[in-house]
């Protein structure tokens, strides 16, 4: 019997899966794509966004720790990561196998969920659809990590979707890399270009209706890492609203390529490298839980006393409608906290979110999205999980005891 099911293998997955089998735990983590990390790979997220505050000697005072904290040390070690932001996708996939083998995870890829049956708040098994076909699981806790809150919903749990006026949720964006960039040129000329960028947008030459170009520079030589299309007022969570975002998406890369051929001179020598293998989504469905986590929480720095994870990432938030991004930035030195309850869908009695899902507001989860915040609640949900497998429940666990490991985990919770 499988004590901790965990469904999703992205940074939320991964933290939930080693926390709960590093409590003891027989850990399954279900995976459809073929590697770790989530949106990290399948939609070539690279850049973490920042995790840390100011502390009074000026110096980064660490929010997200633990788990998180771990991989990107050894992803250091290993040269996949050279500062606090920017690592290699294809490292950190090899990482996260073998630190999932190490802590003794039985994982399985290419296993999509399909369905779940619950009676009475609890999961009695889940459907995954395997290379050989359909076959149920059951496993005493559940945790949904798969960013869509796909569990909580096949298993009839509420949920909403996006923003609250009209479940419009952030636009989507397919990631791409170009390679053969004058990287230090493209540092002043991204600048340089934004007029003509607006101008061809106006005469509606672009149709990418995002306001400016969104570049990183990959720490691979002459390679620039474009977070730039936008596809707006499409359901991330319809196969038919996905396939146009694709569709769309795919147009906006090209549109783009040929935008910078024409007029950068930092691109005169460039060739696109790769589109992200899917579309990514930045929000969807999130789970209605025993708390719901809002706007006001995180601008009041409240640190409820179930407190599992600490954070202070802007709210960022993509326009759903069109062009423009809004911000509201945390004072140097705050941050806020999430409770355990917003891991809880309402009413369940052993399966836990964590990740992009967890029970947030729309502005809220603009913050929390971030892949060390996910992969902190991950950690969080892991913990417990495991030790509501003893306890009989999510909801019989002492958040005391919770928070007590966590802390000892090296993870910040106060
Ligand atoms: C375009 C874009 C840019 C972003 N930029 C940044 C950034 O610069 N820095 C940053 O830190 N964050 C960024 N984010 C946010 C961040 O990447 C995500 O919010 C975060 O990765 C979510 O982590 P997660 O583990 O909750 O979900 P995911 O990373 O989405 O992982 C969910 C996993 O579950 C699997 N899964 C889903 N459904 C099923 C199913 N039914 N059965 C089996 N498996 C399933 C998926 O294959 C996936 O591997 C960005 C997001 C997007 C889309």
């Amino acid at each position: 019997m499988i004590d901790v099911m965990v469904v999703g293998g992205g940074f939320a997955g991964v933290g939930a899966a080693l926390a709960a089998a590093r409590q003891g735990k027989r850990v399954m983590i279900v995976e459809e794509g073929n590697a770790f990390g989530g949106a990290a790979h399948h939609n070539l997220v690279i850049p973490f966004m920042p995790y840390w505050t100011v502390g009074e000697n000026g110096e980064k005072d660490y929010l997200t720790r633990g788990i998180f904290q771990e991989i990107t040390s050894r992803l250091k070690a290993m040269g996949g990561m050279t500062d606090d932001k920017f690592f290699l996708e294809e490292s950190l996939k090899l990482l996260l196998n073998r630190m999932l083998i190490e802590a003794g995870v039985q994982i399985l890829f290419h296993a999509k969920l399909v369905d779940a049956k619950a009676e009475h708040g609890a999961v009695s098994s889940v459907t995954l659809a395997l290379a050989e076909g359909l076959r149920d699981f059951s496993a005493k806790v559940y945790i949904d990590a798969t960013g869509n809150g796909d569990l909580a919903a096949l298993a009839g749990f509420p949920t909403r979707l996006g923003r609250e006026s009209d479940n419009a949720c952030q636009p989507m964006t397919l990631c791409f890399r170009v390679g053969g960039v004058d990287q230090e040129r493209w540092l002043t000329e991204r600048k340089e270009l934004q007029p003509l960028y607006a101008e061809k947008q106006a005469k509606g030459e672009i149709k990418n209706p995002r306001e400016n170009i969104l570049t990183f520079m990959s720490p691979l030589p002459g390679v620039v890492h474009f977070n730039t299309t936008r596809v707006i007022k499409r359901s991330p969570v319809s196969s038919e609203e996905l396939t146009q975002a694709e569709i769309e998406a795919r147009e906006q890369v090209f549109e783009m390529m040929a935008f910078l051929k024409e007029n950068a001179v930092s691109f005169q020598n460039a060739y696109l490298l790769s589109t992200a293998p899917a579309i990514g989504v930045r929000e969807s469905r999130m789970i209605d839980g025993e708390t719901l986590l809002s706007a006001e929480d995180l601008k009041a720095c409240r640190v409820p006393v179930d407190t599992v994870a600490v954070a202070n990432y802007d709210m960022d938030i993509h326009s759903p409608d069109g062009a423009g991004t809004s911000h509201y930035y945390f004072e140097p030195g705050t941050y806020y906290g999430i409770p355990y309850a917003a891991l809880i869908p309402r009413g369940s009695r052993n399966l836990l979110a964590a990740g992009r899902c967890i029970s947030v507001t729309h502005e809220a989860q603009a913050s929390v999205r971030i892949m060390p915040v996910c992969c902190a609640t991950g950690e969080a949900a892991g913990v417990a999980a495991a030790h509501a497998c003893d306890a009989g429940g999510v909801r019989n666990i002492s958040t005391d005891t919770l928070r007590r490991l966590l802390r000892e985990n090296g993870q910040r919770v106060d």
